[in-house]
Protein backbone atom coordinates (compact mmCIF):
# COMPACT_ATOMS: atom_id res chain seq x y z
CA UNK A 1 0.00 0.00 0.00
CA UNK A 2 1.20 3.69 -0.96
CA UNK A 3 1.27 5.94 2.17
CA UNK A 4 1.02 9.69 1.00
CA UNK A 5 3.11 11.52 3.47
CA UNK A 6 1.86 15.43 4.41
CA UNK A 7 4.67 16.63 6.65
CA UNK A 8 4.11 19.20 9.14
CA UNK A 9 5.99 22.14 8.31
CA UNK A 10 6.83 23.26 11.45
CA UNK A 11 7.38 20.42 14.06
CA UNK A 12 6.27 20.94 17.64
CA UNK A 13 8.88 19.12 19.39
CA UNK A 14 10.57 22.05 20.59
CA UNK A 15 8.23 22.92 23.33
CA UNK A 16 7.58 19.64 25.12
CA UNK A 17 9.76 19.12 27.83
CA UNK A 18 10.62 15.96 27.63
CA UNK A 19 10.96 15.50 31.23
CA UNK A 20 7.64 16.49 32.75
CA UNK A 21 6.21 14.14 29.95
CA UNK A 22 3.04 12.49 31.96
CA UNK A 23 0.56 9.75 30.03
CA UNK A 24 -1.19 10.16 27.39
CA UNK A 25 -1.47 14.38 26.74
CA UNK A 26 1.63 15.22 24.87
CA UNK A 27 1.02 14.60 20.74
CA UNK A 28 3.25 13.87 18.47
CA UNK A 29 3.92 15.44 15.27
CA UNK A 30 1.76 13.07 12.66
CA UNK A 31 -0.78 10.33 12.66
CA UNK A 32 -1.43 8.09 9.95
CA UNK A 33 -5.09 7.90 8.75
CA UNK A 34 -6.59 5.31 6.20
CA UNK A 35 -9.91 5.11 5.27
CA UNK A 36 -12.55 2.33 4.13
CA UNK A 37 -15.15 3.22 1.60
CA UNK A 38 -17.08 0.79 -1.20
CA UNK A 39 -16.10 -2.46 0.91
CA UNK A 40 -12.21 -1.35 0.64
CA UNK A 41 -9.24 0.24 2.10
CA UNK A 42 -9.02 3.36 0.28
CA UNK A 43 -5.14 4.67 0.59
CA UNK A 44 -3.41 5.84 3.54
CA UNK A 45 -2.04 9.37 4.48
CA UNK A 46 -0.18 10.14 6.94
CA UNK A 47 -0.64 14.01 7.73
CA UNK A 48 0.10 16.49 10.84
CA UNK A 49 -1.56 15.39 13.80
CA UNK A 50 -4.57 17.38 14.69
CA UNK A 51 -8.38 17.73 14.31
CA UNK A 52 -10.66 15.52 13.13
CA UNK A 53 -14.52 17.16 11.34
CA UNK A 54 -17.25 14.84 11.60
CA UNK A 55 -21.22 14.96 11.31
CA UNK A 56 -23.17 14.93 14.31
CA UNK A 57 -24.55 11.82 13.00
CA UNK A 58 -21.27 9.73 12.60
CA UNK A 59 -22.11 6.07 13.11
CA UNK A 60 -19.47 5.41 15.92
CA UNK A 61 -20.75 8.22 18.37
CA UNK A 62 -23.94 6.50 18.85
CA UNK A 63 -23.78 2.98 18.50
CA UNK A 64 -20.33 2.39 19.68
CA UNK A 65 -18.57 0.42 16.70
CA UNK A 66 -14.80 1.89 17.77
CA UNK A 67 -12.13 0.14 19.04
CA UNK A 68 -8.50 0.67 20.13
CA UNK A 69 -4.85 -0.85 20.65
CA UNK A 70 -2.03 0.10 23.09
CA UNK A 71 1.75 -0.89 22.73
CA UNK A 72 5.00 0.85 23.13
CA UNK A 73 7.96 2.11 21.14
CA UNK A 74 11.12 2.33 22.93
CA UNK A 75 14.73 4.01 22.12
CA UNK A 76 17.75 1.67 22.99
CA UNK A 77 21.06 2.62 24.06
CA UNK A 78 22.08 2.42 20.67
CA UNK A 79 19.10 4.65 19.20
CA UNK A 80 17.34 2.05 17.31
CA UNK A 81 13.62 2.49 17.60
CA UNK A 82 12.21 -0.81 19.05
CA UNK A 83 8.44 -2.20 19.18
CA UNK A 84 7.44 -4.95 21.48
CA UNK A 85 5.51 -7.84 19.79
CA UNK A 86 3.51 -5.45 17.25
CA UNK A 87 2.15 -7.76 15.49
CA UNK A 88 0.53 -9.06 18.34
CA UNK A 89 -1.72 -5.85 18.70
CA UNK A 90 -2.82 -6.69 15.20
CA UNK A 91 -4.08 -9.59 15.48
CA UNK A 92 -5.48 -8.67 18.49
CA UNK A 93 -6.91 -5.63 16.40
CA UNK A 94 -8.49 -7.68 13.79
CA UNK A 95 -10.22 -9.90 16.34
CA UNK A 96 -11.87 -7.04 17.92
CA UNK A 97 -12.62 -5.60 14.23
CA UNK A 98 -14.62 -9.07 13.51
CA UNK A 99 -16.17 -8.87 16.93
CA UNK A 100 -17.56 -5.68 16.04
CA UNK A 101 -18.52 -6.45 12.17
CA UNK A 102 -15.71 -3.62 11.04
CA UNK A 103 -13.21 -4.49 8.21
CA UNK A 104 -9.92 -5.90 9.44
CA UNK A 105 -7.08 -4.02 8.90
CA UNK A 106 -4.76 -5.20 6.58
CA UNK A 107 -0.82 -5.35 7.88
CA UNK A 108 0.52 -3.36 5.42
CA UNK A 109 -1.50 -0.23 6.53
CA UNK A 110 -1.31 -1.00 10.44
CA UNK A 111 2.07 -2.34 10.52
CA UNK A 112 3.61 -0.76 7.45
CA UNK A 113 1.60 2.04 8.29
CA UNK A 114 3.13 2.18 11.69
CA UNK A 115 6.99 1.61 10.46
CA UNK A 116 6.64 4.82 8.26
CA UNK A 117 4.68 7.23 10.73
CA UNK A 118 7.98 5.88 13.26
CA UNK A 119 10.34 7.01 10.59
CA UNK A 120 9.08 9.96 10.13
CA UNK A 121 8.17 11.11 13.93
CA UNK A 122 11.56 8.94 15.51
CA UNK A 123 12.74 11.74 17.44
CA UNK A 124 9.01 11.64 19.11
CA UNK A 125 10.50 7.94 21.11
CA UNK A 126 11.94 9.48 24.46
CA UNK A 127 15.73 8.50 25.24
CA UNK A 128 15.01 8.98 29.18
CA UNK A 129 15.15 6.75 31.65
CA UNK A 130 11.53 4.59 31.66
CA UNK A 131 10.07 6.56 29.05
CA UNK A 132 8.86 4.96 25.65
CA UNK A 133 6.63 6.16 23.22
CA UNK A 134 2.77 4.97 23.66
CA UNK A 135 1.29 3.78 20.41
CA UNK A 136 -2.48 4.53 19.53
CA UNK A 137 -3.89 2.30 16.75
CA UNK A 138 -7.87 2.95 16.35
CA UNK A 139 -10.76 2.78 13.85
CA UNK A 140 -14.42 3.96 14.08
CA UNK A 141 -17.25 4.31 11.86
CA UNK A 142 -18.23 7.06 10.68
CA UNK A 143 -21.59 6.62 7.96
CA UNK A 144 -23.87 9.62 8.92
CA UNK A 145 -26.33 7.58 9.72
CA UNK A 146 -29.14 7.26 12.41
CA UNK A 147 -30.17 3.37 12.67
CA UNK A 148 -28.46 0.22 14.41
CA UNK A 149 -26.53 -1.71 11.86
CA UNK A 150 -22.80 -2.00 10.98
CA UNK A 151 -21.44 1.42 9.25
CA UNK A 152 -20.08 1.27 5.50
CA UNK A 153 -17.16 3.18 5.83
CA UNK A 154 -14.75 3.28 8.45
CA UNK A 155 -11.07 5.32 9.61
CA UNK A 156 -8.45 3.68 10.58
CA UNK A 157 -5.64 6.22 12.83
CA UNK A 158 -2.39 5.81 14.50
CA UNK A 159 -1.48 8.62 16.41
CA UNK A 160 1.50 8.41 19.03
CA UNK A 161 2.22 9.88 22.72
CA UNK A 162 5.92 10.27 24.17
CA UNK A 163 4.74 9.03 27.97
CA UNK A 164 6.69 9.40 31.33
CA UNK A 165 8.01 7.05 32.79
CA UNK A 166 5.75 4.91 34.58
CA UNK A 167 6.54 4.10 38.67
CA UNK A 168 4.48 1.15 39.78
CA UNK A 169 3.16 1.47 43.19
CA UNK A 170 2.08 -1.55 44.83
CA UNK A 171 -1.33 -1.27 44.51
CA UNK A 172 -4.64 -1.54 46.50
CA UNK A 173 -7.31 -3.63 44.32
CA UNK A 174 -11.19 -4.50 45.76
CA UNK A 175 -12.66 -7.48 44.22
CA UNK A 176 -16.22 -6.59 42.74
CA UNK A 177 -18.85 -8.56 43.10
CA UNK A 178 -21.98 -6.64 42.09
CA UNK A 179 -20.88 -4.70 38.72
CA UNK A 180 -19.16 -6.71 35.78
CA UNK A 181 -17.30 -5.98 32.59
CA UNK A 182 -18.04 -8.81 30.81
CA UNK A 183 -20.30 -11.82 30.41
CA UNK A 184 -20.07 -14.93 28.27
CA UNK A 185 -21.14 -14.15 25.22
CA UNK A 186 -20.46 -10.72 25.30
CA UNK A 187 -16.89 -8.49 24.10
CA UNK A 188 -14.88 -8.48 26.93
CA UNK A 189 -12.51 -10.27 24.87
CA UNK A 190 -12.56 -7.15 22.48
CA UNK A 191 -10.53 -3.95 23.13
CA UNK A 192 -13.94 -1.93 22.19
CA UNK A 193 -14.45 2.24 23.87
CA UNK A 194 -17.87 0.51 25.64
CA UNK A 195 -15.74 -1.89 27.71
CA UNK A 196 -13.58 0.88 29.30
CA UNK A 197 -17.09 3.47 28.99
CA UNK A 198 -18.75 0.95 31.02
CA UNK A 199 -16.05 0.36 33.64
CA UNK A 200 -15.82 3.72 34.78
CA UNK A 201 -18.46 3.77 37.60
CA UNK A 202 -17.64 0.67 39.09
CA UNK A 203 -14.15 2.04 39.44
CA UNK A 204 -15.18 5.33 40.65
CA UNK A 205 -16.89 3.91 43.27
CA UNK A 206 -13.49 1.57 44.13
CA UNK A 207 -11.80 4.52 44.13
CA UNK A 208 -13.81 6.24 46.76
CA UNK A 209 -12.95 3.38 49.53
CA UNK A 210 -9.55 3.73 48.94
CA UNK A 211 -8.81 1.03 46.04
CA UNK A 212 -6.74 2.12 42.87
CA UNK A 213 -8.59 -1.11 40.85
CA UNK A 214 -11.04 -3.86 40.68
CA UNK A 215 -10.68 -7.31 40.27
CA UNK A 216 -13.71 -8.24 38.01
CA UNK A 217 -15.16 -11.59 38.74
CA UNK A 218 -17.44 -13.70 36.57
CA UNK A 219 -20.43 -12.08 35.30
CA UNK A 220 -22.55 -15.36 36.24
CA UNK A 221 -21.77 -16.21 39.78
CA UNK A 222 -19.02 -13.36 41.09
CA UNK A 223 -16.98 -16.96 42.04
CA UNK A 224 -14.03 -16.63 40.21
CA UNK A 225 -11.43 -13.84 39.48
CA UNK A 226 -11.10 -12.62 35.72
CA UNK A 227 -9.04 -9.33 35.44
CA UNK A 228 -7.74 -6.24 37.14
CA UNK A 229 -8.53 -3.31 35.57
CA UNK A 230 -6.88 -2.82 32.39
CA UNK A 231 -4.36 -5.54 32.74
CA UNK A 232 -4.38 -9.50 33.27
CA UNK A 233 -4.06 -10.88 37.06
CA UNK A 234 -1.44 -13.34 37.98
CA UNK A 235 -0.73 -14.64 41.47
CA UNK A 236 2.30 -17.36 42.13
CA UNK A 237 0.66 -20.08 44.25
CA UNK A 238 2.82 -22.45 46.34
CA UNK A 239 5.34 -22.00 43.34
CA UNK A 240 3.35 -21.96 40.36
CA UNK A 241 2.56 -19.22 38.29
CA UNK A 242 -1.86 -18.63 38.53
CA UNK A 243 -3.92 -16.38 35.74
CA UNK A 244 -6.99 -17.09 34.65
CA UNK A 245 -7.56 -18.78 31.10
CA UNK A 246 -8.75 -16.79 27.75
CA UNK A 247 -12.18 -16.82 27.06
CA UNK A 248 -14.91 -14.15 25.79
CA UNK A 249 -14.29 -12.38 29.35
CA UNK A 250 -10.85 -11.91 28.84
CA UNK A 251 -8.45 -9.96 26.91
CA UNK A 252 -5.93 -11.86 25.71
CA UNK A 253 -2.43 -9.59 27.06
CA UNK A 254 0.26 -9.55 25.17
CA UNK A 255 2.24 -8.64 28.35
CA UNK A 256 -0.19 -11.54 30.00
CA UNK A 257 1.42 -13.97 26.70
CA UNK A 258 5.13 -12.74 27.20
CA UNK A 259 4.98 -13.46 31.59
CA UNK A 260 3.69 -17.04 30.57
CA UNK A 261 6.01 -17.67 28.08
CA UNK A 262 9.32 -16.72 29.99
CA UNK A 263 7.95 -18.73 33.30
CA UNK A 264 7.45 -21.80 30.67
CA UNK A 265 11.16 -21.23 29.39
CA UNK A 266 12.54 -20.92 33.26
CA UNK A 267 11.05 -24.23 34.07
CA UNK A 268 7.94 -22.92 36.12
CA UNK A 269 4.68 -24.60 36.88
CA UNK A 270 2.10 -22.58 34.91
CA UNK A 271 -1.54 -22.56 35.49
CA UNK A 272 -4.04 -21.22 33.25
CA UNK A 273 -7.47 -21.75 34.91
CA UNK A 274 -10.04 -20.68 36.92
CA UNK A 275 -9.34 -19.30 40.57
CA UNK A 276 -11.91 -18.76 42.70
CA UNK A 277 -12.33 -15.70 45.57
CA UNK A 278 -12.39 -17.91 47.81
CA UNK A 279 -9.50 -19.78 47.36
CA UNK A 280 -7.46 -16.81 46.61
CA UNK A 281 -8.25 -15.45 50.14
CA UNK A 282 -7.89 -18.93 51.95
CA UNK A 283 -4.77 -18.62 50.03
CA UNK A 284 -3.74 -15.35 51.14
CA UNK A 285 -4.45 -15.83 54.61
CA UNK A 286 -2.46 -18.88 54.81
CA UNK A 287 0.82 -17.97 53.23
CA UNK A 288 -0.20 -19.80 50.12
CA UNK A 289 0.03 -16.83 48.18
CA UNK A 290 2.44 -15.20 47.51
CA UNK A 291 2.31 -12.69 45.33
CA UNK A 292 -0.55 -11.14 43.37
CA UNK A 293 0.32 -8.44 40.33
CA UNK A 294 -1.08 -6.72 36.86
CA UNK A 295 0.71 -7.64 33.57
CA UNK A 296 0.00 -5.14 30.76
CA UNK A 297 1.94 -2.15 28.53
CA UNK A 298 1.45 0.17 30.61
CA UNK A 299 3.11 -1.06 33.47
CA UNK A 300 4.32 -4.46 32.50
CA UNK A 301 3.99 -6.01 36.28
CA UNK A 302 2.32 -3.91 38.86
CA UNK A 303 2.26 -5.48 42.38
CA UNK A 304 -0.80 -5.79 44.28
CA UNK A 305 -0.10 -4.90 47.93
CA UNK A 306 -3.77 -5.35 49.27
CA UNK A 307 -6.89 -7.12 48.11
CA UNK A 308 -10.54 -5.65 49.35
CA UNK A 309 -13.27 -8.44 49.79
CA UNK A 310 -16.55 -7.99 51.64
CA UNK A 311 -15.48 -5.39 53.53
CA UNK A 312 -12.34 -7.31 54.47
CA UNK A 313 -8.68 -6.18 53.62
CA UNK A 314 -6.11 -8.93 52.63
CA UNK A 315 -2.24 -8.05 52.57
CA UNK A 316 0.29 -9.78 50.03
CA UNK A 317 3.64 -10.26 51.97
CA UNK A 318 6.05 -8.19 51.13
CA UNK A 319 7.38 -7.86 47.81
CA UNK A 320 10.77 -9.65 47.38
CA UNK A 321 13.71 -8.07 45.29
CA UNK A 322 14.07 -12.05 43.89
CA UNK A 323 10.52 -12.96 43.56
CA UNK A 324 8.95 -13.45 40.26
CA UNK A 325 7.16 -10.70 39.33
CA UNK A 326 10.76 -8.92 40.11
CA UNK A 327 12.64 -11.14 38.06
CA UNK A 328 9.89 -11.54 34.92
CA UNK A 329 10.11 -7.70 34.76
CA UNK A 330 13.57 -6.98 34.64
CA UNK A 331 13.02 -10.15 31.90
CA UNK A 332 10.63 -8.29 29.71
CA UNK A 333 11.69 -4.68 30.51
CA UNK A 334 15.85 -5.73 29.11
CA UNK A 335 14.30 -7.30 25.75
CA UNK A 336 11.96 -4.18 24.94
CA UNK A 337 15.03 -2.09 26.12
CA UNK A 338 17.12 -4.00 23.62
CA UNK A 339 19.29 -4.89 26.81
CA UNK A 340 19.32 -8.30 26.16
CA UNK A 341 19.14 -10.81 23.51
CA UNK A 342 15.89 -11.24 21.72
CA UNK A 343 16.03 -14.76 21.71
CA UNK A 344 11.91 -15.09 21.18
CA UNK A 345 11.98 -12.60 18.42
CA UNK A 346 9.62 -10.33 20.45
CA UNK A 347 11.43 -6.97 19.00
CA UNK A 348 10.70 -5.10 15.74
N1 LIG B 1 -6.95 -6.41 30.12
C1 LIG B 1 -7.55 -5.28 29.68
C2 LIG B 1 -9.03 -5.13 29.88
C3 LIG B 1 -6.80 -4.28 29.04
O1 LIG B 1 -7.37 -3.16 28.60
C4 LIG B 1 -5.39 -4.48 28.88
C5 LIG B 1 -4.55 -3.42 28.23
N2 LIG B 1 -4.52 -3.57 26.83
C6 LIG B 1 -4.83 -5.69 29.33
C7 LIG B 1 -5.63 -6.62 29.95
C8 LIG B 1 -3.37 -5.98 29.14
O2 LIG B 1 -3.10 -6.21 27.78
P1 LIG B 1 -1.65 -5.90 27.16
O3 LIG B 1 -0.67 -6.69 27.93
O4 LIG B 1 -1.75 -6.35 25.74
O5 LIG B 1 -1.44 -4.44 27.30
Amino acid sequence: MQIDINKISNSRIAEVDFNQLGFGKVFADHMLVAEYADGKWQKATIQPYGPLSFQPAMMSLHYGQAIFEGMKAYRSDAGDILVFRPEENWKRFNKSAARMCMPEVPEDIFLGGLKELLKLDKNWVPSQDGCSLYIRPFMFATDEYVGVTPSSTYKFIIFNCPVGSYYAKPLRVKIETEYIRAAKGGVGFAKNAGNYGGSLFPTQLANKEGYDQIIWTDAATHTYVEEAGTMNLMFIIDGALVTAPTGDTILDGVTRKSVLQVAKDWGMDVQERLLSVEELVKGIESGKVQEAFGAGTAAVIAPIQTIGYNGKDYDLPERKPDGFSAKVYQEINDIRLGKKTDTRNWIW
